[in-house]
C-alpha cells in the first residue's frame, strides 16, 4: 500500500468535477468534496453513502450524527475505536438536501472507489446502507443479507453490509438491535482474520 498514492488520490478527489456536485461551496470556504479519514495504517474499511453538511465542514466522513452513533456502537458492541477503521463513501460529494445519489453521480464517482480499494487492499469492507451495499456487491436486498460475509465480484474482497446508522435508524429499536447484531458478525469475522 502506498500512502503517497492515497494522498494523490485524495487530491484528485478534492479537485473532481466529474459530475455537477463537485466543487460546490456548501458553507463559506467549505466545498462539497470529502475523501476519507486517511487512516492508512488499517485495512478494515468502512464505506457509507455520501457526506453530509457536518462532513463537508470538517472534511472527513462520518463525523456528524451518523458518525457519533457508529462510534458509540463499535465501542459498546465490538470494543473498537474509530481509529481501527479507514472510512470513506461511495459518493464523495454532498448532495443538495442530502438526497440519495443518482446513478449518474455514482458512476462518475466509481473510479475513485476503484482506485482507493486497489491501493488500500482492505481485508474487509463494511458497507453502511443500501447504496454502499449495492455498489460494492452488485446485489440488492440489504435486509436479507444484513451481517453476511459476501465476496464482492468486482473487488474480490469480503464485504459485510450493515444498515446505515442514520439518526432515523437509531430511533428505531428493532433496527438498532439489527445493526448491533450485524456488528457482532463483523467482530466474529475480524477474529477469524486475527484482528
Ligand atoms: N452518511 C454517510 O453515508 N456518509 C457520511 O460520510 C456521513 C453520513
Amino acid at each position: 500500500m502506498s500512502i503517497q498514492s492515497l494522498k494523490e488520490l485524495r487530491e484528485k478527489c478534492l479537485a473532481c468535477r466529474a459530475c455537477p456536485l463537485g466543487g460546490q461551496e456548501i458553507e463559506p470556504k467549505c466545498f462539497s468534496n470529502v475523501f476519507s479519514n486517511m487512516n492508512v495504517v488499517v485495512r478494515i474499511m468502512v464505506v457509507g453513502q455520501n457526506p453530509g453538511r457536518d462532513e463537508v465542514k470538517q472534511g472527513e466522513p462520518f463525523v456528524g450524527a451518523s458518525g457519533k452513533f457508529f462510534n458509540e456502537a463499535i465501542k459498546n458492541i465490538i470494543h473498537l475505536e474509530r481509529s481501527s477503521f479507514y472510512i470513506s463513501n461511495v459518493l464523495r460529494c454532498f448532495s443538495p438536501g442530502n438526497r440519495p445519489p443518482t446513478s449518474q453521480e455514482l458512476e462518475a464517482c466509481r473510479p475513485i472507489l476503484d482506485d482507493e480499494i486497489r491501493i488500500l487492499k482492505p481485508e474487509l469492507v463494511i458497507a453502511l446502507g443500501r447504496v454502499a451495499f449495492e455498489r460494492l456487491t452488485g446485489m440488492s436486498g440489504i435486509m436479507r443479507h444484513h451481517g453476511e460475509v459476501i465476496v464482492s465480484p468486482r473487488y474480490l474482497i469480503p464485504v459485510i453490509p450493515l444498515l446505515h446508522p442514520s439518526p432515523l435508524n437509531t430511533n428505531d429499536t428493532a433496527k438498532r438491535e439489527m445493526f448491533h447484531e450485524g456488528l457482532r458478525k463483523v467482530g466474529e469475522f475480524l477474529c477469524t482474520i486475527g484482528k
